[in-house]
């Protein structure tokens, strides 16, 4: 079976659970149990698939789901349904449209750990999904189960509330700020108890590969990372969207498939706001896939795909969403706070033109040193999306460092964040 995956059946109204069932057959039950102490056959089948997690780090999901088995206590799921990436709308869009997808995956991994407790993670600017989950749920066959019922827990809105072990800190205690590991979520999370937190979207594909298994999985993509993902594609393209591509696939042709640029591009943005840019020179030959992205510093993470127009400046637009990040800062890590700060500010000095002349060594010397230095990884992106686009735009930079604003930079934001959402109102 080729694309759509995930997508298929898609429509505009949410997608019950008898449409479900139709589309994509009844859930597996044997997949997944545990039998005479044996690792549950999903875990295996998990790992043969080679999953990985879509929500931004990339990390093994059958990994994680391993090293919760083994942790002593019984366990709890974690559904990752928040989506801090402003240029993001997949995990939204497939909670919205396709929610029994996400909930059979989540019922998949709880019943391989043999728990019944399952959290769903949403953040406030989701209400429409909150909705959407809460009439799912109660669709399903075992909406009446005693103690079976996932819980949704509704986060406060915000770049880093989404890290995971932020979610368990405020499931915990009202705190949606991310904390030092270890101990891991995996050993003591909810409750102190074994967690795993696993984004929206992979578990939809872990309720796929439940039904038609790890070999069906791999028939799409490079051995070494088959499969298919959501990206949210925007910026300077015709058709911007959600869409499931292939992994290994061009990302010319997805650019195509959105029917094109509107006018040449200046660059692509990879990632989102933690993530690197490319040259319009090299997005014409890459292929979405880690082994094609990493020579240009770049990977998918959580599928952020932004063409940045030639019409577009983007001085203003990397040094707004600095700014932005800088004050996403959760507040409690020195370097984080403060090197963050100094970066966004050196930004801005540059782009009006009244920057001295170290700027850029001053920048890249502190990208260097906040990398690594935070509980969570947000100063490590924030540095990559800096110095990627001090390498990719440098000409842009230079210039706006000697003669100040362009006439581009009083441009309609191709970047945009919460802040320009709600000025927008
Ligand atoms: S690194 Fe920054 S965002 Fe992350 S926990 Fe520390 S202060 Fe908060």
């Amino acid at each position: 079976m080729s694309l759509p995956r995930l997508l298929l059946g898609v429509g505009v109204d949410p997608m019950d659970y008898a449409t479900h069932v139709r589309v994509h057959g009844e859930l597996p039950a044997a997949a997944r149990r545990s039998r005479n102490g044996l690792p549950p056959p999903l875990v295996a089948e998990l790992t043969r698939a080679a999953l990985r997690g879509r929500g931004g780090g990339g990390f093994p999901l059958a990994t994680k789901l391993d090293v919760v088995l083994r942790a002593k206590g019984t366990a709890v799921v974690v559904v990752n349904g928040t989506e801090g990436e402003p240029m993001s709308v997949k995990d939204r869009m497939l909670l919205e449209a396709l929610p029994h997808l996400v909930l059979d995956g989540a019922r998949c991994v709880a019943d391989a750990l043999g728990t019944n407790d399952i959290v769903i993670a949403l953040d406030a600017g989701l209400r429409q999904a909150t909705e959407v989950l809460r009439d799912a749920l109660a669709q399903r066959p075992d909406a009446r189960r005693r103690g079976g019922q996932p819980r949704i827990v509704v986060m406060p809105a915000g770049y880093v509330t989404g890290h995971e072990t932020a979610i368990v800190n405020f499931v915990n205690r009202g705190i949606a700020r991310p904390t030092t590991q270890p101990p891991r979520v995996s050993d003591r999370g909810v409750s102190r108890r074994p967690t795993l937190v696993s984004n929206a979207e992979t578990l939809a594909h872990v309720a796929l590969i439940a039904r038609r298994g790890a070999e069906w999985f791999r028939e799409l993509g490079p051995s070494d990372e088959p499969g298919s993902a959501l990206v949210t594609l925007s910026g300077g393209v015709r058709a911007p969207g959600v869409y499931e591509i292939e992994y290994g696939s061009e990302l010319a042709s997805l650019v195509r498939a959105a029917g094109g640029m509107t006018e040449p591009a200046r660059g692509f943005l990879l990632g989102g706001y933690g993530g690197a840019w490319i040259d319009a020179t090299s997005a014409r030959t890459v292929h979405l896939s880690r082994r094609s992205l990493a020579p240009l510093g770049a990977t998918l993470g959580a599928g952020v795909i932004v063409a940045l127009p030639q019409s577009a400046c983007p001085v203003a637009e990397v040094t707004r969403v600095a700014g932005w990040l800088a004050d996403e800062s959760a507040g409690q890590c020195g370097p984080c706070v403060n090197g963050l700060a100094s970066i966004a500010d050196t930004l801005a000095d540059v782009a009006e033109g009244r920057a001295g002349r170290g700027a850029f060594s001053d920048v890249l010397r502190w990208s260097e040193l906040v990398t690594g230095r935070g509980a969570c990884a947000h100063p490590d992106g924030t540095a990559t999306f800096v110095t990627s686009a001090l390498r990719v735009f440098r000409a842009e930079f230079d210039d706006h460092a000697r003669h100040g604003p362009c006439d581009a930079c009083a441009r309609r934001s191709v970047l945009v964040t919460p802040r320009e959402r709600s000025l927008a109102a």
